[in-house]
């Protein structure tokens, strides 16, 4: 027996998997139903003809039975070609760990810079686009929400920079962090091929890559020679029978979850989700401003505009962050995000992503104050205050 206030339910902080709503949650427990025909096929038929509209596209949409790496692989051997180069704009861990996966398949990796802190910069794109003269460019690779730094990246800028260097490459984007969190408008931006996973802002359990094509992409898809059997479009784009769809068994219970995630998503309306993200996020970064000193706690990105509403890193100076992740989680029941940057400023960060209200929120920022007043750091001022005044004018009865 050991004394300690590590009881009723522990709180999940951290940017993915994101907190499984109960109704996701009851909605997979069910015994294994007939997989050729009934109420399952009905259900991922459904699904299937739903997906679009959350990465606000009229394009197709793919389901894969993998996480967010198996998705990155679907989208490269589906339309590129041993050889092919793909330009990497490098915003942290997840473009290089997606960078690796290109490498690995035989593509030729080129790279855009960006800075520590700061988004992309689309003239730099635009410069190594524009450089490109025998265009053996065949696509764009960016990550919309970088998880490792939670720098936000201006897509349709990007857009803008491929067109003013008039290049054919296709634009891909990574979504997994960002989709149903910060607003993505892949049809209105311009990009081809959309990527996401399942167990972030879309609230169900990781097993489903999802990735979204155009026509454009679509044709790609017909001249890539990196196409393997269990990732390729082309028997999942025909009307036969449901199981190829997943070449193979479906996932069963994810596509259930799936089916109530998105019921829970169109009941309050995309664009209602976006902003409930914002009020929450602006709370986070209430937080962290009141909180910072010169030497102490600040955040990770200095562009305001550049800030994600899914994940937010926060650098804590003096303040050692395995320790503070280590108190919240023994001593509080919070579980906190680790730090993923290779920079030796060191951080920790909150995923503010999918099941969330503003209970759950002040809740955890209530608590990382209290970890940071116990380990004696030296704050601004009341992060907690500050994010609740920062909520307030926003609540209604
Ligand atoms: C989580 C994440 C991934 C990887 O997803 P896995 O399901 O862990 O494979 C890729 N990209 C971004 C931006 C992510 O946040």
């Amino acid at each position: 027996m050991s004394r300690s206030l590590r009881h009723g339910r522990q709180s999940l902080a951290i940017p993915g998997p994101s907190v499984i709503p109960d109704r996701v949650l009851s909605a997979m427990h069910r015994p294994m139903p007939n997989i050729y025909g009934g109420e399952l096929v009905d259900t991922s038929l459904s699904v299937l003809g739903d997906l679009p509209a959350i990465a606000r596209t009229q394009g197709h949409a793919f389901v894969a039975i993998s996480n967010g790496h198996g998705a990155w692989e679907m989208a490269l051997t589906n339309t590129l070609s041993r050889g092919d180069a793909v330009l990497v704009v490098d915003t942290g861990l997840f473009a290089r760990a997606w960078a690796q996966m290109a490498e690995r398949l035989g593509l030729e990796v080129r790279w855009v810079p960006t800075e520590d802190g700061y988004p992309v910069d689309p003239a730099a794109v635009e410069a190594a686009l524009s450089a490109d003269d025998a265009q053996e460019i065949r696509a764009l690779l960016l990550v919309h929400v970088d998880t490792a730094t939670s720098v936000l990246n201006d897509v349709a800028a990007v857009r803008e920079a491929l067109n003013a260097s008039r290049h054919p490459a296709l634009l891909m984007v990574d979504c997994v962090a960002s989709l149903c969190c910060d607003r993505y408008e892949m049809d209105l931006w311009g990009v081809d091929v959309t990527i996401g996973g399942s167990q972030k802002g879309l609230m169900v359990p990781p097993g489903l890559g999802l990735v979204w094509a155009n026509e454009k992409a679509l044709a790609a898809h017909r001249e890539a020679s990196l196409r393997t059997p269990y990732w390729d479009w082309e028997p999942r784009l025909k009307d036969g029978p449901h199981y190829v769809k997943y070449c193979g068994t479906p996932p069963i219970q994810h596509v259930f979850a799936l089916r109530e995630a998105l019921d829970m998503l169109i009941e309050e309306g995309l664009e209602n989700v976006w902003w409930r993200h914002q009020v929450l996020a602006d709370a986070v970064r209430s937080a962290v401003d009141a909180w910072s000193t010169p030497d102490g706690l600040s955040l990770a990105i200095e562009v305001p505009t550049a800030r994600s509403n899914a994940v937010t890193t926060i650098r804590t100076g003096s303040v050692d962050p395995d320790r503070l992740r280590e108190i919240a989680e023994e001593g509080a029941g919070l579980v906190l995000g680790i730090d993923l940057n290779d920079s030796p400023i060191r951080s920790f960060r909150i995923g503010h992503m999918g099941h969330l209200n503003p209970a759950m929120l002040l809740g955890t920022l209530a608590t990382v104050e209290s970890v940071l007043i116990g380990m004696g750091a030296e704050l601004g001022g009341s992060g907690a205050a500050a994010a609740a005044a920062s909520i307030a004018p926003h609540l209604q009865g």
